[in-house]
């Protein structure tokens, strides 16, 4: 349970270069030494595919995914090494090192504005996330009004914010929320179009590709993050 993770007192207080060897070379540095920040995070990232898929396409940004399970988490953890020293061994360029992504095992629903300091992020992705399906469960669902809070404090303004989910419920329930949280504003597909992003978001993930072997739905709904509340 959450009190046997090491969990940071605060933002600065974390040691990000054991997460990012390559942009941290001297161990103990954090990040307002190097100038590094932690600018993506992919809250319940599973197997890590959504990881895997934006490194190349931002090879200086870093990214993190967060992931409650350990097994899942170890996993993640030792496929973003096998793919960092296959890189090594063939001399690559930065835009295939992965050395721009990172894991940690934590229960996001508790301990966001440790890990990020206010207007950090500039982008979170929720994909996939637990559908917690029967009535009395539904507070125990990733996007409430109480956590928007959080996100809205951890990503900066203009930041954007992804949600892709197979269960229609789910979808209605993250866009109602969304839609009534002041600083949330949902951008229309259209302007979707050119975002390198959303490919990424509705394909390939784990829990992406199993839906679409399975031919179910794919529900997209993205916000931006606000500088002032909008009137509701
Ligand atoms: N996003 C991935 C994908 O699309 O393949 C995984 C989707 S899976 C259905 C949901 C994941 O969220 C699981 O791996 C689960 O362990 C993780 N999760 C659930 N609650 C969490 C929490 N509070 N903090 C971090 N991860 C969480």
């Amino acid at each position: 349970s959450d009190h046997q993770l090491d969990y940071p007192v605060q933002p600065s207080d974390y040691d990000w270069s054991k997460h990012y060897p390559a942009h941290f070379p001297a161990a103990g540095t954090n990040g307002e030494a190097s100038g590094k920040e932690v600018e993506f995070a992919d809250i319940g990232c599973g197997y890590g595919g959504l990881l895997i898929a934006l490194s190349p396409l931002f090879p200086s940004t870093l990214m993190l995914g967060m992931e409650i399970r350990v097994k899942v988490e170890e996993y993640v953890e030792k496929r973003i090494q096998a793919l960092r020293s296959q890189n090594d061994s063939k001399g690559r360029d930065e835009a295939e090192s992965y050395q721009n992504i990172s894991v940690s095992r934590m229960n996001a629903m508790k301990f966001m504005p440790n890990f990020f300091k206010k207007g950090q992020l500039s982008k979170l992705f929720f994909l996939f996330p637990d559908p917690h399906f029967k009535k009395k469960k539904h507070k125990a669902r990733i996007v409430t009004s109480t956590l928007l809070a959080e996100y809205a404090y951890v990503l900066r303004p203009n930041g954007i914010l992804y949600t892709v989910t197979d269960v229609r419920d789910l979808h209605l329930w993250m866009v109602k929320h969304l839609d009534e949280h002041p600083l949330f504003e949902r951008i229309p597909e259209e302007d979707l179009r050119d975002d390198p992003c959303v490919p990424c978001v509705m394909g390939e993930t784990e829990e992406g590709k199993k839906v679409e072997r399975n031919k179910g739905d794919k529900f997209l709904a993205v916000y931006r993050r606000l500088e002032k509340g909008k009137e509701l």
